[in-house]
């Protein structure tokens, strides 16, 4: 672990994993186009799937030295948004964001054995619970309906990158349905892509041309606040209702989600028994915590017999020299 991220090294190969800068004389994996894993200076290779190159180049991120795939390297599917990859080197799985839950178009996880696991823990503690997405579409579609009935339009709130496009993919069904003009980019890219999305408008020609002044319609936009001027707007002009979407809603501290008017713990991430459940299929002798609830998790999983502690500044050359 270094400021630059989390470096492995393993049969003479030097390998950056999301690292801030892409380093020469090494290779540098990228597991998915989430900003926070994307690296801002770029040298030396860069491995990454076609899906991650494409998201990030929309993103203003071009990953120059890209390439899908290297012997020595297995790519595994995250099923955390299109193209997310965790990435086994010899013995090491790296989880990069993982999720084992199907949600519309994305299928959960696969995950291979390994020695030593090192794995995020965003939704590490036993609070977060998810439900399944078909449970999380069902209250949905009461929620869309009950709104119709009004003649309220309906916002739903999610990830630019990710949750907005399921979310479009989940609830295409209700029209007619805009898209926020930022998600709309994306969506098209996912279509492009080979995912099949539903055409749609973006907010700015709908509002020119008068259709969201025929109400009710939904809206797939950003997860944008309740303070937010154009969710103020949205309200105000034309009485919608927002609906927000993240894994946060099942916080006991009411600081996190719950601040829209319906807060649906919908993720992109594993909850707490997902986690549980990969580290055991795994088989891993030794497994380090990354990303979210780092100590708590790994203390979760030292009292059920695991070996697990929190990666921070150690060479994992020390476990193989055991
Ligand atoms: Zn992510
Ligand atoms: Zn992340």
């Amino acid at each position: 672990m270094t400021k630059n991220g989390i470096t492995l090294s393993a049969n003479g190969m030097t390998i950056n994993l999301d690292p801030r800068h892409a380093m020469p004389d090494s290779v540098n994996f990228v597991s998915h186009a989430h900003t926070d894993h994307l690296p801002n200076r770029k040298n030396g290779l860069i491995l990454t799937t076609r899906e991650t190159r494409e998201l990030a180049m929309l993103r203003g991120n071009d990953l120059i030295n890209h390439v899908e795939s290297l012997d020595e390297f297995k790519l595994y599917d995250s099923g955390h948004i299109l193209g997310s990859r965790g990435l086994l080197l010899d013995d090491v799985f790296y989880t990069g964001d993982i999720c084992t839950r199907g949600r519309g178009f994305l299928g959960g996880a696969n995950i291979p054995k390994c020695k030593v696991l090192i794995t995020e823990c965003t939704f590490g503690r036993e609070e977060f619970i998810f439900p399944q997405t078909a449970e999380i579409v069902k209250r949905v579609n009461e929620i869309i309906s009950e709104m119709f009935h009004n003649g309220k339009p309906v916002l739903l709130l999610g990830y630019q990158l990710g949750k907005a496009q399921t979310l479009s993919y989940l609830f295409g069904h209700w029209a007619p349905m805009y898209y926020h003009d930022s998600v709309k980019g994306m969506n098209d890219l996912h279509t492009w892509l080979g995912i099949q999305i539903k055409e749609g408008i973006g907010h700015t020609e709908a509002e020119a041309r008068g259709l969201l002044d025929k109400k009710p319609w939904i809206m797939v936009c950003p997860l944008l606040s309740e303070g937010n001027p154009f969710i103020k707007q949205m309200k105000s002009k034309f009485g919608a209702i927002t609906i927000g979407f993240s894994g946060w809603a099942r916080s006991r501290q009411p600081l996190y989600g719950r601040k829209h008017d319906y807060s649906i713990p919908l993720s992109d991430h594993c909850d707490y028994d997902e986690l549980v459940r990969l580290v055991h299929k795994t088989g891993a002798e030794k497994i380090y915590t990354i990303h979210g609830f780092v100590e708590e998790f790994a203390a979760a999983l030292n009292k059920m017999g695991f070996d697990a502690q929190p990666l921070k500044g150690i060479s994992l050359d020390d476990f193989f020299k055991q």
